[in-house]
C-alpha cells in the first residue's frame, strides 16, 4: 500500500517576507499559487494543515515603533493586522486550488474571519480543511514564531515547518561569512547558546518545553513544501 505520510498535524509557519518573492509587490502572487499547490496535495494525502503567516511583507512593529509617536503596541497592532492581509490572501489561493480553508484571528474582526477557537481549529482540521491563524498572538511584543509555537502546541501539532527566505540554519551569518555552513540539526540549547538565526527565544524555549521538532526552510525551492510536509529531511532540524 501507500506509505504513511510521517507527520499527521503539522503547523505550517509562512514568514510573510518569503512572500513577496522577488517581485516589486507586497505579494508574489505565482508564488501563493504554488504555495497552495503544494499544500493542497499534502492536504488531499490526509495531513492536518495549520498554519501562520507572517506580516513583514507590510509591516514590522519593530521598525515602526517610535515613528511620528507610534508607539510599540500600536505599532504592532498593525503589524498584526498585515498577518491577516496575507492570511486572507492566501485562504484565497486555497480554495481556488480547491482546498477548503478557514481563517481565525486571535483578536475579533468578526466580518472577516472566525475567531481563534481551539476546538474549533481542531475540529476544522479533524474534517480535512486548512486553518490559517491570523493576527499572531493577538499580543504585542511577541512574533509571528512565537504564535506558530503557541498554536502547534495548542492543537497538539508535531511538529512546526518553518518556510523562509533561507536554506536553513547556518553557523553563522551567510551574508556575513563566506565560510557559514549550512546546519543539518542543531539543538534547542545550541540555538540559544550559540544566538543562532532561527526563531526568537520565546519561540524556540516554547517548542523545547513542549518537545516540538522545528525545520527550517527554503520556501522558494519548488517542491519544498510538499517534502517538509511529508517528513523529508530539508533544511535544518531543531529539536532535543
Ligand atoms: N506581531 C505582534 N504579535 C504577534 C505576532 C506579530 O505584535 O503575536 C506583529 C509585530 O509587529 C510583527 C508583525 O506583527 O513585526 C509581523 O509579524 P512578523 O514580524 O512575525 O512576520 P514575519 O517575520 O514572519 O514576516
Amino acid at each position: 500500500g501507500k506509505t504513511k505520510p510521517r507527520w499527521q498535524r503539522v503547523l505550517l509557519k509562512v514568514s510573510g517576507e518569503a512572500l513577496a518573492g522577488d517581485g516589486t509587490q507586497n505579494i508574489d502572487p505565482k508564488l501563493t499559487m504554488s504555495i497552495a499547490r503544494e499544500i493542497a496535495s499534502m492536504s488531499r494525502l490526509g495531513i492536518e494543515i495549520a498554519m501562520v503567516v507572517g506580516g513583514g511583507n507590510f509591516f514590522r512593529g519593530a521598525n515602526w515603533a517610535g515613528a511620528s509617536g507610534l508607539d510599540r503596541a500600536s505599532a504592532d497592532h498593525i503589524g498584526m493586522m498585515a498577518t491577516v492581509m496575507n492570511a486572507i490572501f492566501l485562504q484565497a489561493s486555497l480554495e481556488s486550488v480547491g482546498v477548503p480553508t478557514r481563517v481565525q484571528t486571535a483578536y475579533r474582526m468578526a466580518e472577516v474571519a472566525e475567531p481563534y477557537i481551539r476546538r474549533r481549529a481542531m475540529r476544522h482540521l479533524e474534517k480535512g480543511r486548512v486553518v490559517i491563524f491570523g493576527a499572531g498572538t493577538g499580543n504585542p511584543f511577541f512574533t509571528t514564531d512565537t504564535a506558530a509555537a503557541l498554536r502547534a502546541a495548542e492543537i497538539n501539532a508535531q511538529v512546526v515547518l518553518k518556510a523562509t527566505n533561507v536554506e536553513g540554519v547556518y553557523d553563522c551569518d551567510p551574508r556575513k561569512n563566506s565560510c557559514a555552513r549550512l546546519l543539518d540539526h542543531v539543538s534547542y540549547r545550541q540555538v540559544a547558546a550559540m544566538g543562532l538565526n532561527v526563531m526568537d527565544l520565546t519561540a524556540i524555549t516554547l517548542c523545547q518545553e513542549n518537545s516540538i521538532p522545528v525545520v527550517v526552510f527554503d520556501l522558494n525551492k519548488p517542491g519544498n513544501i510538499s517534502k517538509a510536509l511529508s517528513g523529508d529531511r530539508i533544511g535544518t532540524l531543531v529539536d532535543h
